[in-house]
C-alpha cells in the first residue's frame, strides 16, 4: 500500500486523526515516544577520546614526547615527569577548549533549527519539528522547508520544489486526489511532500505520513553529503601564518641548537632545550583560541538577538560598508493603525491608537456617519487573511499587520465578525509583493457575486474605470484620479502607507480567471496607515554612519511614504535620491551601478530589483549586508555579502540563504552584530599580538643569550611552563575583551587586510624584541654579579620574563595607548593575570617544585628589580598614541 493512493479519508482513518481537532497532546506525546524524535541521525560523531588523542598529533608534541622519553632513558626522571605533566595539561586544555567551541556551534545549529504549525486540540501550534509525529496535522506555507513526509489533504496553488530529493529544479504542481497507478517515483506522487522539499508557491495541509529515518529523506540519508566543519577565512589565513610560524620557529631554534653546540654546551642539552624553545614558539594553540573567540563572540551576538548562521559571518561583519534593509517590520514596527481614509469624496480622519476598538471617524472635527464608511471598511474586511482574538481585554491579531488594522478599522465603526461571514469566499488571489495587491471572489447572501481587490493605489489605478459615490456606481473621470492621487500625496508625506480599495461586480458565468478579474475595477475607497519607526533604529543609523557604513532602505511601499520615512530616521541626506522600481525596470546594470552611490532609498521594488540592487553595488566595491523574509528575497540575500533573515517573520527558506538571523527581526540588532563582529576581529588580533610577541621575546632571549656566550637562560620546564601558563590563558582571556569605544567610530575593515596590517607586525617585532632583551639584561646581571648562581639567575630570568609578558598584557588591550582603556574592566583578564602569578609564586617559593623547575626564593630587591625591568616594554611603548578611557 502507497500513501498517494489512499484517499484522504482512507489516510486520516489509517492514521486515527481527525482534520479538524489534530491530534491530541497525549496522542502526540505517546507517538513521539514510541517512534522518537522526527530528525534525521547524524554520522557518529568523533569520540571524546580521539579528541583528546588528536591533540597528540601535532608533530611538534610528538617530537618533545620522544624527547622526554630519550631524557628518561638517560636517567633524568625529574625533567621527564615534569614536560609529560605539562604536555598533558595542554592537551587537556586544547582538548576542553575544541569541546567548548564544538558544543556552542551545536547549540547554534539547534537554535536555528526548523519549526513546524500542526494542529493539536483545535489549536494551530508551532513546534520544533523534532517533535513532529505521524498523524499530526500540518500547515504548508510558502517558503517553508518541509519537515516530514506529508500526504496533502488541501492545496492552494501549491508548488513544491524537490530538487532536494529529485534532483529536478522545477517546482512541482500538487494536487490532492489519490493517484491509482502503483510503483510510482517520488516526483510523481504530486499528493505528496516530502521531507526537506521546500513550498515554492502558495498554501496548503497535510498530514505527517512518516518521521524521520522512515521518510524518503531518511532512507537515503546515508547518500547525503555530510555538511563539512566550516572554516572561516580568518581561520584559514592564521592557519597558513601558523605553517609559516612553525617553518620560521624550527629555524630560530635549529640556529640556537647549532651556535649552542658550537659555543661547547652539551649536545643533549640544547637538544632539548631547542626541542621546548620550538613547542614553546610554535602558536599552536592559535588555532583552537580563535575558534573559541569567534564561537563566544557569537554567544555575545545571540544574546543580543542576532544569531550566525555562518561564522564566516562574523568576518564579513566587519567589513560591512552597505547595509540594505527591508523597512516594514525591520526599521518600522510593522504595528500598522489606520489614520485616514478617502472614501465617497472625503477625507476622513481616524482616531485612536494601535489595537485598541477604540476611535473614531471624524472630518473637519465633525463624526462621519457609519454609512459613508462602511463599504470601504467591509470590503477590506472580506478581502483579508487576518483574523482578531480577544486574550484579556486585548485584540490581538493574527496575521498581516497591514490587514489586522482594516480589521480594527472596521471594528470601530461597527463591522462585526458576522458581518465578514455573510460573504462566501470562492475564489482568492493571494497577495505577494510582486503583484502588490490581492483579490477574492465572493458570494453574498443573496447569490451575488462579485471580486474584491485591494492593493498599492498605484498599481490598481490603471485598472480602474468606475468609481462609487454615495452607492452610486459612475464612470471614472481624469478629475477623479486627479482627486484620488491629491490625496495619495496627501497620505504619502504624512509617511503613511497607502492601500486602494475597489470591487468589480461579476455574472456568474463569468471566467475567474485573475488576468481579467482584476481589470475594469470599481473604486471604492484609499485607506492610509501609520506604522511608526522603531525607537531605537534611528541611533543605530546613526552609529552606522559613524563607522562608514551605509544604510539603504528597500521597501515595497510607495516612494513618498517611504522618502517620508527615510527622512524621519536620518536615512536620507540632502541631496540624497530615492529610485522607485519603475525607474529601475528601465535602468541598464551599468546606469545603476553608475547612480547607485547617491541612492539611499528603493521604493515600490519587487524582490527581483533586490538582486539587481545588490549586484550594483557590488560592482562599486562595496561589502553588502542584504535583509529579506521570503523567498524570493533568497537570490538577492545569497548574491550579497551577508544575507539578513527575519527570525519571526522570515521563511525557511530565507532563513536558509541567510548567514545571520535576526530574531527580533529589527535593524539595530544588525547595528549591535556589526559591532559585536568587529570586536571579535579586534579581539583575535589582540591575542595574536600578544601570543606572538610573547613567542618572539622568548626565542630571542635564548638566541641572545648563547650568541653571546652566556649559559641557556632558561631550562626546558620553565620554557613549556610559560608556553602553557602565561601564554594560555590570558590569550584567552583578550578574546572576551570588551569592545574599544572606537569599534564604531572606524572606517569598515577592507575585506583584503592581513592581520598584521595597522602596524600590529610592528609591535609584535618590536614589544617581542624587547621582553626579549629586558629578560636577558635581568639573567646577564644576575649572573654576572654570581656566576656560581644560576639557578639564581635563572629563576630572575624566568620570573622577569613571565611578568613582562603578564604586563605587556595590558597594552595588547588597545590599538591606541595602554591609558586608553580601564585595566579592572576585563575581570577574566584579570583572573588569567593574577592565576598566573600565583601560580609562578608556588613554581618559584614551594620547595617540591623548586627541584623540578630549578628555582629558588627570590627576595624583595630582586622584585623590584625584576618588575622595574619587566614594565620597559610596556612603558615604553604604552604611552604612544591617544588617551581616550573606554
Ligand atoms: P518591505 O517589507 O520591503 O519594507 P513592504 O512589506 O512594505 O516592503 P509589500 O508588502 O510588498 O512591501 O507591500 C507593497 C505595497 O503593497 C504596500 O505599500 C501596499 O500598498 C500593498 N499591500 C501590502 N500588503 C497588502 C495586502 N495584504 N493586501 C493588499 N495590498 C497590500
Amino acid at each position: 500500500m502507497n500513501w498517494y493512493q489512499l484517499s484522504e479519508e482512507e489516510v486520516l482513518d489509517k492514521l486515527a486523526v481527525n482534520q479538524k481537532v489534530g491530534l491530541t497532546k497525549e496522542v502526540a506525546t505517546e507517538r513521539l515516544k514510541k517512534t522518537g524524535p522526527n530528525q534525521l541521525e547524524e554520522k557518529q560523531k568523533a569520540s571524546l577520546f580521539f579528541l583528546f588523542i588528536k591533540q597528540f598529533q601535532d608533530f611538534m608534541v610528538l617530537v618533545l614526547l620522544a624527547a622526554t622519553l630519550l631524557s628518561g632513558l638517560l636517567g633524568e626522571y625529574v625533567d621527564a615527569i615534569a614536560i609529560i605533566v605539562i604536555v598533558l595539561i595542554n592537551s587537556f586544555l586544547g582538548f576542553f577548549q575544541e569541546q567548548k567551541a564544538e558544543k556552542s556551534l551545536t547549540k547554534l545549529k539547534e537554535l536555528s533549527a526548523p519549526v513546524a504549525h500542526v494542529l493539536r486540540d483545535k489549536e494551530w501550534i508551532t513546534i520544533p519539528s523534532q517533535q513532529v509525529v505521524i498523524g499530526d496535522i500540518i500547515k504548508l506555507t510558502n517558503g517553508d522547508r518541509i519537515v516530514a513526509d506529508i500526504r496533502i489533504c488541501k492545496g492552494e496553488g501549491l508548488e513544491i520544489e524537490e530538487s532536494a530529493l529529485t534532483g529536478e529544479s522545477a517546482p512541482v504542481h500538487k494536487k490532492i486526489t489519490s493517484i491509482a497507478t502503483e510503483d510510482l517515483d517520488y516526483a510523481d506522487q504530486q499528493n505528496m511532500a516530502f521531507m526537506g522539499t521546500l513550498v515554492s508557491k502558495g498554501t496548503g495541509v497535510g498530514v505527517v505520513v512518516a518521521t524521520g529515518m522512515k521518510t524518503v529523506m531518511g532512507q537515503i540519508a546515508d547518500l547525503l553529503v555530510q555538511t563539512k566543519a566550516q572554516v572561516t577565512p580568518l581561520e584559514r589565513r592564521l592557519a597558513d601564518l601558523g605553517k609559516i610560524l612553525i617553518v620560521i620557529a624550527l629555524i630560530l631554534t635549529a640556529f640556537v641548537v647549532f651556535i649552542g653546540v658550537w659555543q661547547g654546551h652539551p649536545l643533549y642539552d640544547m637538544f632539548l632545550a631547542g626541542i621546548s624553545l620550538a613547542v614553546a614558539a610554535i602558536p599552536e594553540g592559535l588555532p583552537a583560541i580563535v575558534t573559541v573567540a569567534l564561537s563566544l563572540g557569537v554567544q555575545r551576538m545571540i544574546k543580543k538577538k542576532a544569531i550566525v548562521r555562518k561564522l564566516s559571518a562574523v568576518e564579513t561583519l566587519g567589513s560591512t560598508t552597505v547595509i540594505c534593509s527591508d523597512k516594514t517590520g525591520t526599521m518600522t514596527e510593522n504595528r500598522m493603525t489606520v489614520r485616514q481614509i478617502y472614501t465617497n469624496q472625503r477625507l476622513i480622519q481616524v482616531t485612536g491608537e494601535g489595537q485598541a476598538i477604540t476611535g473614531n471617524f471624524y472630518q473637519d472635527q465633525e463624526i462621519v456617519p457609519d454609512r459613508l464608511i462602511h463599504a470601504v471598511l467591509m470590503y477590506g474586511m472580506v478581502c483579508n487573511h487576518a483574523t482578531l482574538t480577544q486574550k484579556k481585554k486585548l485584540w490581538q491579531v493574527d496575521g498581516d499587520p497591514t490587514e489586522g488594522a482594516l480589521l480594527i478599522a472596521a471594528r470601530k465603526a461597527n463591522l462585526s465578525e458576522d458581518d465578514r461571514n455573510n460573504f462566501k469566499i470562492i475564489k482568492e488571489i493571494p497577495f505577494d509583493s510582486e503583484r502588490k495587491r490581492m483579490t477574492v471572489i465572493v458570494e453574498d447572501n443573496q447569490k451575488k457575486r462579485f471580486a474584491i481587490t485591494k492593493g498599492a493605489p498605484d498599481v490598481l489605478l490603471p485598472r480602474i474605470n468606475y468609481l462609487t459615490d454615495d452607492a452610486e456606481r459612475r464612470p471614472f473621470t481624469s478629475k477623479d484620479k486627479k482627486e484620488i492621487e491629491e490625496k495619495l500625496n496627501v497620505m504619502t508625506e504624512q509617511a503613511l502607507r497607502t492601500i486602494a480599495i475597489c470591487v468589480k461586480p461579476l455574472n456568474a458565468d463569468m471566467s475567474l480567471d485573475h488576468t481579467s478579474i482584476e481589470n475594469n475595477l470599481t473604486f471604492v475607497g484609499l485607506v492610509g496607515m501609520m506604522d511608526p519607526p522603531r525607537k531605537e533604529v534611528k541611533k543605530a543609523i546613526k552609529a552606522c554612519k559613524d563607522a562608514g557604513i551605509k544604510t539603504v532602505m528597500i521597501t515595497g511601499d510607495h516612494a513618498k511614504t517611504a522618502e517620508a520615512i527615510a527622512k524621519q530616521l536620518d536615512i536620507l541626506p540632502l541631496g540624497g535620491q530615492v529610485l522607485n522600481g519603475y525607474e529601475l525596470n528601465h535602468m541598464s546594470e551599468k546606469e545603476l551601478a553608475d547612480r547607485v552611490d547617491n541612492v539611499y532609498v528603493f521604493a515600490r521594488v519587487t524582490p527581483a530589483h533586490k538582486l539587481k540592487i545588490v549586484q550594483a553595488l557590488q560592482a562599486k566595491g562595496h561589502i553588502v549586508a542584504m535583509t529579506g523574509d521570503g523567498v524570493n528575497d533568497a537570490p538577492a540575500m545569497k548574491a550579497s555579502d551577508i544575507g539578513i533573515s527575519m527570525g519571526k517573520s522570515g521563511t525557511d527558506v530565507a532563513k536558509e540563504a541567510s548567514a545571520l538571523v535576526l530574531l527580533d527581526d529589527n535593524f539595530a540588532t544588525i547595528e549591535a552584530a556589526i559591532e559585536e563582529g568587529r570586536n571579535i576581529y579586534e579581539n583575535i588580533r589582540k591575542f595574536v599580538r600578544y601570543l606572538l610577541a610573547s613567542n618572539v621575546g622568548e626565542i630571542l632571549v635564548m638566541l641572545f643569550a648563547i650568541a653571546l656566550g652566556f649559559p641557556l637562560p632558561l631550562i626546558p620546564v620553565q620554557i613549556l611552563w610559560v608556553n602553557l601558563v602565561t601564554d594560555g590563558l590570558p590569550a584567552m582571556a583578550l578574546g572576551l575583551d570588551q569592545a574599544e569605544n572606537n569599534v564604531m567610530k572606524t572606517k569598515p575593515r577592507p575585506v583584503k587586510e592581513g592581520i598584521f596590517s595597522r602596524g600590529l607586525g610592528i609591535k609584535i617585532l618590536t614589544r617581542g624584541l624587547m621582553i626579549g632583551v629586558v629578560t636577558l639584561l635581568a639573567f646577564m646581571t644576575a649572573y654576572q654579579n654570581d656566576p656560581a648562581h644560576l639557578t639564581y639567575a635563572r629563576t630572575i630570568a624566568f620570573t622577569t620574563l613571565v611578568m613582562a609578558q603578564l604586563i605587556h598584557v595590558f597594552d595588547c588591550r588597545s590599538e591606541r595607548s595602554i591609558f586608553s582603556r580601564n585595566p579592572f574592566q576585563n575581570i577574566y583578564l584579570l583572573g588569567a593575570v593574577f592565576s598566573s602569578v600565583a601560580l609562578l609564586m608556588v613554581v618559584i617559593y614551594y620547595p617540591p617544585l623548586q627541584v623540578i623547575f630549578e628555582t629558588v626564593d627570590l627576595h624583595l630587591r630582586d622584585w623590584i628589580f625584576i618588575l622595574s625591568l619587566s614594565a620597559i616594554p610596556t612603558v615604553l611603548f604604552g604611552f604612544t598614541k591617544g588617551t581616550a578611557k573606554s
